[in-house]
């Protein structure tokens, strides 16, 4: 670890202590403390998650590093602030924000995540990519999660830092979050490092089930066990959890959650009426192909019992059906290069 390297750290460290105090302990922060409290975070957890707050001045954060002969070209370099528009200088990053700070595996900050207080764009802003921070190599909480995840072998994978935080006060200690982008191979090495299976619980809404849908296999690839919790459509975790209370979510949500195989067909469902013969029919078409690549005889039974009953078609119909996909899946089409939605995994393509 070089010496810039070690300055920013520091600098990470004392800005996210002084945000800290600055939330906790002046009168910038009381309205930041009403927000916080309005959505259900404690006291207990700001300690825990050492939340913190950017007052609306220009030049706060710069000062502060000044005093403490930081070099504000370094800082600025490594994220914690910017340079002035037009003109010489540097002003704060972070201003009317609610401050996240994001931990590196052994707990250090190396970044932030700036939430707007109510409403309003963007909603959060993070620090930039720097010699420190690499987002696509970094999940929210992951230091604190560790031994909880150690201990169930499980990880519980959410959007957003609210989440996290929710979950957390709800009894669910192994969640973590991606920063606001795609989940990459190299999350899923890091959380594989600890864990073997990962419960996705993202948003109700259409872009959470999708980020599922594309986050499935990208977890499955790293060799982990894949599950999916379900949410009401229009809640995310935090928000179920405001409303329903933590109990209920560990219940409802986290205990109850669905196979992928599961998921993938309810969320296949949403396109089709089966109220009508013809929405049934072309509902099973497209569902058979998913069982039909499923490796254990078992799962297609359950699965193709289901299928039965949900679209009034017979069960021997249907694995009849589900037999004949299954010698085209084995038979690989020369030049087909898309193997279809039930591929499963590099064994099967060639
Ligand atoms: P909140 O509960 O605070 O309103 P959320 O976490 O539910 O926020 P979502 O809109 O569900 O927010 O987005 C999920 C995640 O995506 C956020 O936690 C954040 O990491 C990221 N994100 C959302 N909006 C933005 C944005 N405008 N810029 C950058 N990242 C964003
Ligand atoms: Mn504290
Ligand atoms: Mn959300
Ligand atoms: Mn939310």
């Amino acid at each position: 670890q070089d010496r810039e390297t070690g300055r920013l750290l520091q600098a990470y460290e004392w800005s996210e202590k002084f945000y800290h105090f600055l939330l906790k302990n002046t009168e910038h922060g009381l309205p930041a403390l009403e927000y916080l409290r309005g959505r259900g975070i404690n006291d207990k957890l700001i300690e825990q998650f050492r939340i913190g707050f950017a007052p609306d001045r220009w030049d706060t954060l710069v000062q502060f590093l000044d005093k403490r002969s930081f070099d504000l070209a370094e800082m600025e370099k490594g994220g914690l602030i910017s340079a002035r528009q037009s003109g010489d200088g540097y002003v704060d990053r972070f201003r009317s924000r609610i401050i996240f700070p994001i931990a590196n595996r052994s707990g250090k900050t190396i970044a932030f995540a700036g939430r707007i207080l109510g409403e309003g764009q963007p909603k959060y802003l993070n620090s930039p990519e720097s010699r420190l921070f690499n987002k696509s190599r970094v999940l929210y909480n992951f230091d604190q999660a560790r031994s909880a995840i150690r201990k169930q072998r499980q990880a519980v994978l959410f959007e957003g830092y609210g989440d996290v935080i929710a979950a957390w006060e709800a009894g669910v200690q192994n969640g973590v979050a991606t920063m606001g982008t795609s989940l990459t191979e190299q999350h899923a090495a890091m959380i594989k490092t600890t864990a073997d299976e990962v419960l996705v619980c993202y948003d109700g809404d259409n872009a959470g089930q999708n980020a599922a849908l594309k986050s499935i296999p990208i977890l499955e690839q790293a060799g982990l066990q894949v599950k999916v919790a379900m949410l009401p459509p229009g809640l995310d975790p935090d928000d179920y959890i405001r409303s329903n209370g933590g109990e209920r979510f560990v219940r409802q949500i986290v205990e109850d959650a669905a196979s992928t195989t599961k998921f993938r067909l309810s969320n296949l469902k949403r396109g089709y009426k089966l109220a009508e013969e013809s929405g049934r029919l072309d509902y099973a078409k497209a569902a058979l192909p998913i069982i039909a690549a499923l490796h254990s005889p078992t799962e297609r039974e359950v699965y193709l019992r289901d299928l039965s009953s949900e679209v009034d078609i017979s069960f021997d119909s249907l694995k009849q059906d589900s037999n004949l996909i299954r010698q085209e899946q084995s038979r690989p089409a020369p030049g087909q290069e898309d193997p279809g939605p039930a591929y499963s995994g590099p064994q099967q393509g060639g």
